[in-house]
């Protein structure tokens, strides 16, 4: 399959050529006809399967074909996280290059009045962050009346950090004659639901199974005691010589903990997390993408839509409480066909997560020993009523319900910050 069979302009095609893509990605060249042909989509497809290029290529090539009304913005593409914001946006950026239609951002966490400025500067495209668009349109800087297009990317994430009640107000202000577009690395019954409200007869497009993870990413479980995890990781890094590697925490204080423990152990790491500002953790990612530091430590909700090309390795200091974590943690390696590795380090207290994770991925993940770093299996897992992990699978419980974490949580209030 080639671009030029997809039924692109020649300007998007020399595009495309000039960023040395050579082929569509298989979400590419379902995605972009249907698209094309002003059809709703609804595509399942992980981070990193060139996803964006699915929505955005034919959306600019469209755009780029009707001569624009002054300062309406046509194309919306939401997004849950600042940092998938700023990726998409750049990503638009670099595929409209040739062309007149400027491209704006919106996200949280920064001033309004730049935001608000550059949309009065006119806007066709808008990528923004749920929350901050409708801060910027109860201010009446502009509207939605003239969206053509929109997108949600991410989907299953934005209902997963409680979304629902923003999209239902944006929603109401964007025209019912438009071409919606849903992007999910993961489909359950909340996305379905979501896709009859959003959609109209969308043409379903599957690339992957469903909540699988891409097949070039090696995975591997080492079973460890707690208390040893921060040894193997700074051990496996410096032995190996990993230079890019991105480690996953389940909080903000276990991040910041890690990267100073790290750093002491001779690996220069930095942390990415919620309770940083956004210059730090813009800082904090330029800095490990230019190779300045060589571990980023991060949570989940953080390290959301970071593109780091050519990522190699990622460690799963902790296993996630959210099953389905741990294919978005895995889908920042094996990008775009590179091959990636995946360690995760399981505790005995955490066995319960990685059944429920082999539960979705439908398949078993090899477990292995790390020389020198055996598990000691004179330890039972503590199942006393006050271990940690019986209090964390508690906790757990009464935060989501204890039927269906995923579904009770969506339904709760917004909480992005993890
Ligand atoms: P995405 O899944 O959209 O975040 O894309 C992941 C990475 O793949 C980005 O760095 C893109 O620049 C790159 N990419 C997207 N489409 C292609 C393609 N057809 N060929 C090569 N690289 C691509």
């Amino acid at each position: 399959m080639s671009f030029s069979k997809l039924g692109l302009s020649q300007q998007i095609q020399t595009t495309i050529a000039k960023l040395g893509y050579e082929t569509p990605t298989p979400v590419q060249a379902q995605a972009i006809p249907m698209v094309l042909a002003k059809r709703d989509v609804m595509a399942g497809a992980q981070t990193g399967t060139g996803k964006t290029g699915a929505f955005a290529l034919p959306i600019i090539d469209m755009l780029s074909a009707q001569a624009s009304q002054s300062n309406a913005i046509r194309g919306l593409v939401l997004t849950p996280t600042r940092e998938l914001a700023q990726q998409v946006c750049k990503s638009f950026v670099e595929y409209a290059q040739g062309t007149d239609l400027k491209i704006g951002l919106a996200y949280g966490g920064v001033s309004l009045n730049p935001q608000i400025k550059a949309l009065k500067d006119g806007c066709d495209i808008l990528v923004a962050t749920p929350g901050r668009l409708l801060d910027l349109l109860f201010k009446g800087t502009f509207d939605l009346d003239s969206i053509e297009h929109l997108v949600f990317d991410e989907a299953d994430r934005m209902l997963d950090m409680g979304f629902m009640v923003d999209i239902k107000r944006i929603l109401k202000r964007v025209p019912d004659e438009r071409q919606t577009m849903l992007f999910s690395a993961t489909f359950d019954q909340a996305i379905f639901d979501l896709s009859k409200r959003l959609l109209n007869q969308p043409e379903l497009i599957e690339v992957a199974q469903r909540n699988t993870t891409a097949s070039e990413i090696e995975q591997i479980i080492y079973n460890v005691d707690e208390d040893k995890k921060r040894e193997l990781t700074s051990f496996m890094i410096g032995s190996k010589n990993w230079q890019q590697v991105l480690i996953f925490v389940r909080t903000r204080q276990g991040a910041e903990a890690l990267a100073k423990e790290m750093c002491k152990d001779g690996v220069k790491a930095q942390s990415i997390h919620g309770d940083k500002s956004q210059g730090a953790r813009e800082k904090a990612l330029e800095e490990f993408k230019s190779g300045k530091t060589r571990a980023l430590v991060a949570t989940d909700v953080a390290a959301r839509g970071l593109d780091i090309e050519q990522l190699n390795y990622v460690i799963n200091y902790e296993l996630p409480y959210i099953a389905e974590d741990y294919i978005h943690r895995i889908g920042r390696t094996g990008r775009a066909g590179n091959s990636g590795l995946a360690v995760s380090l399981m505790s005995i207290d955490e066995e319960w997560l990685l059944e429920e994770i082999e539960n979705i991925l439908d398949t078993k993940l090899p477990q292995a020993w790390y020389p020198g770093y055996e598990p000691d299996l004179n330890k039972k897992p503590s199942n006393n009523k006050n271990s940690k992990s019986n209090q964390k699978r508690r906790a757990k419980d009464r935060a989501f319900g204890n039927k269906s974490h995923a579904n009770k949580r969506r339904s709760s209030g917004r909480s992005n910050k993890r």
